[in-house]
């Protein structure tokens, strides 16, 4: 049985930044948060891949620990892809493409084992889909949501009515800004709160993250790093990090939320130092407790 099911894109990416470039490289948003997951928790993944998907990407993904029965190979299609680019300013990515592929057609089927978990991850693809996996998950203690602007774009409504369902919505600034219609993030928190999720977490890129609740805020500070090579993923991998840790500790406490966030903030803090997974197969768990224990000095004043 698992305790932590995750619903989201698995992806092949082409991106270029200002320090290299990578094509058809292992992505997806099911793939970098349970990824990320895994060095807290045992994630399993609902998605789909076409028959052009490596072998090879699952197989890692197993090593981890991370169940992926979940995961269709539909002969018929081809695995969802994604290409973007960054400029100098790494916080925003730019989308060149986007091809649903497989996932267009795609029903989610939740193996009966995922269907007692209590904490699932509703990661960035089609709202539609997300509420499908939800619906399947019997009693679940937290459910987490992220999704990007071309959902706000594409199906807005289906994804406000998702929204209604989480504990915790998480969003990035801009996002935030455009699903709720002001300029202003602490109004763009106030109007989430008020559809029913207890959390609002809005990412801020290098500037860190915010975390809104009734009457309380928390402001989390983001790693300085020096050496950021591709920050495609860092959305995923600081929520998979976040849930995978909530899910250790089997709490939904602010308390604890507020420590995920900078596990969190840790995990996509190594994502952004190499392309893909790339720095995530390197990471160990004694190199996540060494910097997030540099945030904590970080924060003393
Ligand atoms: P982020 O963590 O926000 O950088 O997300 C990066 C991942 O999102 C990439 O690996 C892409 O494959 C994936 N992605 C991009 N666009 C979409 C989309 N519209 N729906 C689902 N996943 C997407």
């Amino acid at each position: 049985m698992t305790n932590l099911v995750i619903v989201g894109s698995v992806a092949l990416d082409t991106v270029k930044t200002p320090f290299g470039k990578v094509k058809d490289a292992l992505g997806g948003a099911a793939t970098y948060s349970s990824y990320a997951a895994s060095f807290f928790a045992k994630p399993a993944i609902v998605g789909v891949v076409g028959s052009d998907f490596p072998k090879q990407h699952l197989q890692l993904l197993q090593q981890r620990g991370i169940d992926t029965g979940g995961v269709k190979v539909d002969k018929n299609g081809r695995t969802f892809r994604w290409e973007g680019y960054y400029e100098y300013d790494m916080n925003e990515a730019k989308t060149v493409k986007t091809e649903l592929g497989v996932f267009a057609n795609f029903k989610p089927q939740l193996p009966p084992s995922y269907k007692d978990a209590e904490y699932a991850f509703l990661a960035n693809i089609d709202p539609v889909l997300q509420l499908e996996v939800l619906q399947q998950v019997r009693k679940p203690k937290l459910v987490l949501l992220d999704t990007m602007n071309y959902w706000i774009n594409n199906r807005k409504r289906q994804l406000l009515e998702v929204v209604k369902k989480v504990d915790v919505l998480l969003l990035n600034d801009s996002e935030a800004r455009q699903l709720f219609e002001t300029p202003n993030l602490v109004k763009a928190a106030g109007a989430a709160l008020k559809l029913g999720p207890r959390f609002v977490i809005i990412k801020k890129g290098e500037h860190g993250a915010l975390l809104f609740s009734d009457g309380n805020h928390f402001s989390a500070p983001s790693y300085p790093l020096e050496n950021i090579r591709d920050p495609t993923g860092c959305g995923d991998s600081f929520a998979g990090a976040l849930i995978g840790y909530l899910a250790s500790r089997n709490s939904g406490s602010e308390k604890d939320i507020r420590k995920a966030i900078i596990y969190g903030s840790v995990v996509a803090s190594f994502n952004a130092e190499d392309f893909s997974l790339e720095r995530m197969k390197r990471l160990t768990a004694a190199e996540i407790e060494k910097r997030y224990r540099e945030f904590e000095r970080m924060r003393e004043f």
